[in-house]
């Protein structure tokens, strides 16, 4: 990678393939970021995942970017980290939301578990949240500057599945938005339409004026 390339190159820590052209696209569309190629870190080599050891998602965000500035040596890197958040379980699965039933990326067994601990609460308890970080980092010989968006996508959690679409904890999260609807009923376009990840790169655009 040549430095030219690196001036007008913003890695995006994500090997998932529809995120790298939702953060493309909304990005992409920033003044600031004009002319800028947008590539994913899968693509320029197979790296390991770093450890996600932080304490808030931004942590996370700014972990994964920051691993794949290391990684190929490029200036600028784009990651967002994102996760349930219910109010009567304190704020949990929060950062662990991917493994807290342990195996990651489990999404029957973490919907399992939701179920079970949110059994005895009330509806009116059930409140939620999506939230998404986004974390641009740019490097350079004085060190790192980080950019933040944050965004969040407000609901209750459901008593029982529904709905095919999405992933995750989609089926069980009842949109304060669209009352009757869970997450897995909205087509893609929808769901990115109001997404917390949407809201975060929304932000984070915001920011960069
Ligand atoms: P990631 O940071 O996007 O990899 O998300 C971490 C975990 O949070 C996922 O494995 C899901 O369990 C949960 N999560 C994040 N975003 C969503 C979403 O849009 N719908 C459902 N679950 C999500």
């Amino acid at each position: 990678m040549n430095s030219m390339d690196a001036d007008r190159t913003i890695v995006v820590a994500t090997g998932n393939a529809h995120k790298l052209d939702e953060i493309r696209a909304i990005l992409g569309a920033a003044p600031s970021l004009a002319g800028m190629r947008f590539v994913a870190l899968g693509d320029l080599g197979d790296f390991d995942d770093p450890e996600e050891n932080g304490q808030t998602f931004l942590d996370n965000a700014v972990i994964k970017a920051c691993a794949a500035l290391d990684e190929t040596g490029l200036r600028m890197a784009v990651a967002d980290d994102s996760g349930l958040v219910v109010d009567a379980l304190d704020g949990a699965p929060g950062i662990f939301s991917a493994r807290w039933a342990g195996e990651h990326g489990n999404d029957q067994a973490n919907n399992d578990k939701l179920l079970q601990q949110m059994a005895d609460v009330p509806d009116g308890e059930r409140t939620a949240r999506f939230h998404s970080s986004v974390a641009l980092v740019t490097r350079d010989e004085d060190g790192e500057e980080v950019l933040a968006g944050s965004g969040d996508c407000e609901g209750t959690i459901a008593h029982d599945l529904r709905g095919t679409n999405g992933f995750g904890y989609d089926p069980l999260f009842e949109l304060a938005d669209m009352p009757g609807l869970r997450m897995a009923e909205l087509s893609p376009e929808q769901k990115n339409a109001i997404s917390h990840r949407r809201r975060a790169l929304d932000d984070l655009v915001r920011k960069l004026g």
